[in-house]
């Protein structure tokens, strides 16, 4: 197992590469996807089953789904594709239907959707599983405040039975996110909110390195980017 934090910035887009010998994993799939995966080893020209698991429906999270579909659909490979999303995702579920329904006639590969259930365990080889953590995260918009409450995983990728990586999401505090980060071999986690004043939305520094020590080593991701 290998991994890679392709991108990461709050506002623009997120995407972990993790990658066995037969199976490639991403999490979250955001905006310049196709470019992050072409800098990388992976090899496109073989067919190979992808796992994608999206943690929510905001376009920073989950808006390269319709290039990463695109981009496979014209190399015409006979790959498999899963998309694995909390199942209250109408963002993911409807970008899902609108690229099936204009091209359901020419796609070369094997398209699954795979809505999870809080706390459900996917296995995806004989070695590998992942886990579904339910987090707490709500949409936002300048000037206007917090909208409503997104559902949002965190999720843990199992290898040999060991909790090899750990990612969060977008995630205010909550009970939940010891159990996801604890004992990881790795572990992703946000720090967007730049205050010191915890909210409900995003995690703070603070926050975020307090988790951080509870797995092996962390790394602090999705950190707010810089609008000026
Ligand atoms: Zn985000
Ligand atoms: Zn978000």
């Amino acid at each position: 197992m290998k991994h890679q934090l392709l991108f990461s910035s709050a506002g623009i887009a997120t995407q972990i590469l993790i990658s066995s010998e037969k199976d490639t994993i991403l999490l979250d799939i955001g905006d310049g996807i196709i470019r992050d995966l072409l800098k990388t080893e992976i090899n496109f020209s073989k067919s190979q089953s992808w796992h994608i698991f999206i943690s929510h429906g905001h376009y920073d999270h989950c808006g390269g789904l319709f290039s990463f579909l695109g981009f496979l659909r014209m190399l015409g490979l006979p790959s498999n594709i899963n998309i694995y999303y909390p199942s209250e995702s109408i963002e993911v579920e409807s970008l899902l239907d609108v690229f099936t329904s204009i091209y359901k006639d020419s796609l070369p590969f094997k398209l699954k959707n795979r809505p999870l259930k809080n706390n459900e365990t996917v296995r995806i080889s004989r070695s590998i599983y992942v886990k579904s953590y339910p987090m707490v995260h709500y949409g936002s918009i300048v000037n206007q405040g917090l909208l409503a409450r997104v559902p949002t995983y965190g999720y843990a990728i199992f290898h040999n039975k060991i909790k090899y990586l750990a990612f969060t999401g977008d995630t205010g505090i909550n009970n939940n996110l010891v159990d996801l980060v604890k004992d990881a071999e790795y572990a992703f986690i946000e720090a967007t909110n730049p205050e010191d004043i915890s909210s409900k939305n995003h995690l703070n520094e603070e926050e975020a390195l307090n988790l951080g020590k509870l797995a092996k080593r962390f790394l602090l991701i999705h950190t707010k980017y810089d609008s000026r």
